[in-house]
């Protein structure tokens, strides 16, 4: 243990920010399965992917050998305007719970898109502009992917085509109008501006949209439109290649007051953040150099991990995007209304998927009522409001804490807040109204959807 003072917050000085970002594949033995093409059902080639995603960002897409990438330089000057985020030492929280329990977390929604998302949606827009494109279309289901992506685009003057499901659109109308300040144009899906579209709603007219069929509808745009690519804000390898980031100033600033972490936890909804979060602890973990309690937390409402298969399964409902092996609910699986957007996506990145199955981390699942109980305690003693995702790894690391009370253990606790929960208002006021509810998918209902996962 050092005998330097903790601060309350750890911050990088502007020199110790990492310069690379760091691939966790080029050090796993067991290298995540590769994206297969779903007609051929053969690996994807970059030329296969070209007219989807921007060249560069394919390279590292592919890539599972280079373990560093270099941040270019016009990204590093943007992460500056936000980072690096502090590593904080939950003091009042530890005091609160009266735990031996040493609990730290690194806190991403210092900035106004509110999360982490924004740390890989500058390296795409980057990527695209270096490209020579006009623009980049995505799709986003709470807002917070999109609002990352619009701030990321206004800065490097790139058009940027939100398709935003549909009742999110009606329901979130403060998010939609943070991605038109920053200049995203923002449409409703299931629209009549795509052929996919239209033809959900010649089958559906009622429908109001869902993440799989935004996918879609984005997907088609970018490939049919001069100068346009498709951009992902999770599960894909390149965005836990930027998330690496949050991991490895993590660990710059716990080496700098010699601080040993023994539990690390991070939500998983598409294991973007979690994977970053992770990345340097899990390569020691993986070398035998250090043993680490990694552990992932979904919304029991959408447990892919703890309930679902390891799997070949299509990334979207409308099964044009490529094949990927993870562990899936099944991609027409449409988890029961939650208020954790992030967290809703039917399957889990493929980094963290071969991890899980080969035991190097753990996965507990927790009910949205306790999430919220967790995220309340939080906002009154340590200040900051968070987001209902953040706040599945809140309630485990308070339950952590709370079993170093009983053990007497005086365990460190890193954990990753991931962004603030301004827009979430409507949710908290269930919260508080006592009207939210905890869906729970039944087997059958999982096994009904696990029975449509495609044939290899
Ligand atoms: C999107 C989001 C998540 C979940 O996405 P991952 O890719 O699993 O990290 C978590 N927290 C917040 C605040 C989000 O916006």
């Amino acid at each position: 243990m050092s005998n330097k003072t903790i601060p309350y917050k750890i911050y990088l000085e502007e020199n110790e920010m990492p310069k690379a970002w760091y691939n966790l594949r080029a050090d796993m033995k067991n290298k995540p399965a590769p994206l297969l093409n779903p007609s051929t059902k053969q690996p994807m080639t970059k030329d296969e992917l070209k007219g989807v995603f921007c060249d560069e960002l394919i390279t590292q897409e592919l890539d599972d050998t280079t373990p560093y990438f270099e941040i270019p330089k016009e990204i590093l000057e943007f992460y500056k305007m936000y980072r690096p985020s502090p590593l904080v030492r939950a003091y009042r929280l530890e005091e609160k719970l009266n735990t031996p329990a040493k609990i730290y977390y690194k806190f991403e929604g210092n900035n106004t898109s509110g999360s982490h998302k924004l740390n890989s949606a500058i390296a795409q827009a980057y990527y695209a502009k270096k490209q020579g494109l006009k623009g980049v279309t995505t799709e986003t289901g709470a807002g917070q992917w999109g609002s990352a992506l619009s701030m990321a685009c206004s800065y490097f003057d790139l058009d940027c085509k939100v398709y935003m499901v549909k009742v999110s659109y009606e329901q979130k109308p403060f998010r939609r109008e943070v991605m038109r300040t920053y200049g995203a144009s923002v449409t409703p899906s299931p629209s009549t501006e795509t052929e996919v579209g239209r033809k959900i709603l010649a089958t559906h007219p009622q429908t109001t949209g869902s993440l799989g069929c935004a996918i879609s509808e984005a997907v088609e745009k970018a490939t049919t439109t001069e100068g346009y690519r498709y951009v992902l804000g999770s599960v894909l390898n390149q965005v836990l290649l930027h998330q690496s980031i949050i991991g490895l100033e993590t660990k710059a600033a716990l080496d700098k007051y010699s601080i040993i972490a023994d539990i690390i936890i991070g939500c998983a909804g598409g294991g973007s953040n979690l994977g970053g979060l992770i990345a340097p602890f899990m390569k020691e973990k993986i070398k035998g150099e250090r043993n680490y309690r990694i552990i992932a937390v979904e919304p029991a409402s959408c447990p892919s991990l703890t309930r679902g298969k390891y799997a070949y399964d299509f990334c979207d409902t409308g099964m044009i995007c490529p094949l990927a092996k993870m562990y899936t609910l099944g991609s027409n699986y449409i988890p029961a209304p939650n208020h954790a957007g992030g967290l809703r996506y039917h399957g889990m990145s493929s980094t963290l998927s071969q991890l899980y199955d080969d035991g190097l981390m753990e996965a507990v699942s927790v009910k949205q009522t306790d999430v919220f109980k967790a995220a309340e305690e939080f906002a009154r003693i340590e200040g900051i409001l968070p987001a209902p995702e953040s706040s599945h790894a809140i309630k485990v690391a308070i339950d952590e804490a709370l079993k170093c009370k009983e053990t007497g253990e005086e365990k460190t606790i890193v954990f990753g807040l991931t962004g603030t929960g301004y827009f979430d208002m409507a949710a908290y006021g269930k919260y508080h109204d006592g009207l939210m509810e905890n869906y729970i998918p039944s087997d059958e209902e999982i096994n009904n959807s696990l029975l449509q996962l495609p044939t290899i």
